[in-house]
């Protein structure tokens, strides 16, 4: 816990032998040595402005790793969660679960228009999370989202949220 890997070290062979780490609480190195090293250092959501991912979420292992010479494929597969809050905020970056929409949630552009019905006419709200997110981006690039930067509303019998 609260030990941030910095660095992975390769023998003259060039294969990886430990990792160079500091303890957060103390500031202290700490030299591991490893006969095998696994990356499990999670995404990089917080490269982006607005993100329910923890501040860890920074994408250091697969620098770590590209670093000690590995090939990162499929960079480009990060999924994005079609439904957060970004306004007022205080609450930017919270995760609007899943379930809000699996109770009947709808999501509206500016025009007041529930534009899933133009992507998914079938499964409307309840599409695929890439299949909604890519509509809310459509709708905000296009020009018809809400007031706060970058969201469309979701909203269900009485009052809105920004996603
Ligand atoms: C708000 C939110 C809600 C979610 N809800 C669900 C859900 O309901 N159901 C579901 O299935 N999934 C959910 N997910 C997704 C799920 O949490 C992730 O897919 C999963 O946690 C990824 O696991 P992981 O082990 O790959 O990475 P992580 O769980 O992110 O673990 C990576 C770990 O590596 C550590 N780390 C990173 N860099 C370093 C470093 N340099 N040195 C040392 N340690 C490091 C981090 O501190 C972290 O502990 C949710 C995600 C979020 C953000």
């Amino acid at each position: 816990m609260e030990t941030t890997v910095t660095r992975l070290f390769k023998n003259d062979e060039g294969r990886v032998v430990g990792a160079l780490a500091y303890t957060r609480e103390s500031g202290r190195f700490i030299h591991f040595k490893a006969k095998a090293v696994v990356m499990a250092t999670g995404g990089w959501g917080r490269n982006y402005k607005v993100t329910s991912n923890s501040w860890e979420g920074t994408g250091d292992g697969a620098v770590l790793a590209y670093d000690a010479g590995a090939e990162l494929v499929d960079m480009e597969m990060v999924q994005f969660h079609p439904t957060g809050m970004v306004w007022p905020p205080g609450v930017r970056g919270l995760l609007v679960t899943e379930g809000v929409r699996g109770e009947g949630g709808v999501l509206r552009n500016s025009e007041g228009e529930r534009y899933m019905e133009n992507y998914d006419p079938e499964k409307m709200e309840l599409s695929t999370r890439d299949v909604v997110a890519r509509a809310n981006y459509t709708e905000v690039t296009e020009g018809r989202g809400a007031p706060t930067a970058g969201s469309t509303w979701i909203s269900r019998t009485s009052g809105t949220t920004a996603s």
